[in-house]
């Protein structure tokens, strides 16, 4: 599943190809990937003449502001875009949407698992989106505030592993990243909100952003059905605990174990992360 870094790349590839075309026509051929406007034609009709102005970004989701309109859409597990020069180009049975744009170019959005969303709003009325509203603060947003995360965190019973995954208290993070931030904190998975103290919140919120930034800079990750459109990213490559079970930890030797947190494999060093609440 795509996370922050991954979207990232996403946002910048559709930045340099989609900017200033304009939607001349489109095909929709899976119409539940659409969640606003509910009819289908509606939706055409709010973005068929509209031009791509900017492509920005605000957890895993893709805002493309248009004229008039604002497009939010979220990949969830396996959403793509694929940019192409020309209307030869195959469109095959996991392609959900097509922008036609008026220089001959066009824009699939294709969806194996079909979990992705798109909303049109005009423009402004995404803020106003359920899940852009509730949506946490980012990691890598220069202007995080600290007292407001750590006054989160500590409010919680929850281990830090399923408060870091929890999109409200802080977006962008998926888990991958929230297993590589843990290591990189040196703090175990189960570790309560409420027992972490302020050094530990603040390497957390340390490690947060250089986990993204690293990832960011590695072009994102390429693990399972995940491949951004535009070559493979290598941050796979990088990784100190995620998949990485029964290998030794590159700082201590130690093998990496796995364990469920709310669900989810959760990858850490037992020595580097001690248990220690
Ligand atoms: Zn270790």
């Amino acid at each position: 599943m795509p996370e922050l870094p991954e979207v990232e790349i996403v946002r910048k590839a559709l930045e340099l190809q989609i900017v200033d075309k304009t939607i001349k026509s489109i095909d929709v051929f899976y119409p539940k990937i659409i969640r606003t406007p509910t009819d289908v034609q509606a939706f055409k009709w709010l973005l068929e003449g509209q031009t791509v102005q900017s492509v920005a970004r605000k957890g895993k989701y893709l805002l493309l502001h248009m004229n008039q309109v604002t497009l939010v859409s979220h990949l969830r597990m396996e959403g793509k875009y694929i940019f192409s020069e020309d209307e030869g180009t195959i469109v095959d049975k996991h392609t959900h949407i097509v922008f036609h744009f008026t220089d001959g170019t066009l824009l699939q959005y294709k969806d194996v698992r079909k979990f992705g969303t798109m909303d049109a709003v005009p423009k402004g009325a995404e803020k106003e989106l359920q899940a852009l509203r509730k949506l946490g603060q980012e990691p890598i947003d220069p202007n995080f505030d600290v007292e407001m995360f750590s006054s989160l965190v500590k409010s919680k019973l929850a281990p830090i592993k399923q408060i870091l995954l929890n999109q409200e208290i802080v977006s962008g993070l998926g888990n991958i990243y929230v297993d590589e931030t843990l290591a990189l904190s040196k703090l175990h998975p189960l570790r309560k909100g409420h027992s972490l103290t302020d050094e530990e919140i603040q390497r957390i919120i340390v490690s947060m952003k250089k986990v993204l930034v690293k990832a960011i800079q590695q072009g994102g990750s390429t693990i399972r059905s995940y491949e951004s459109f535009y070559g493979k990213g290598s941050m796979q490559e990088h990784f100190t605990v995620y998949g990485r079970t029964g290998q030794p930890c590159q700082t201590c030797g130690m093998q990496i174990e796995k364990i469920k947190v709310g669900g989810r494999g959760t990858h850490f060093c037992p020595a580097c992360q001690k248990e220690d609440f």
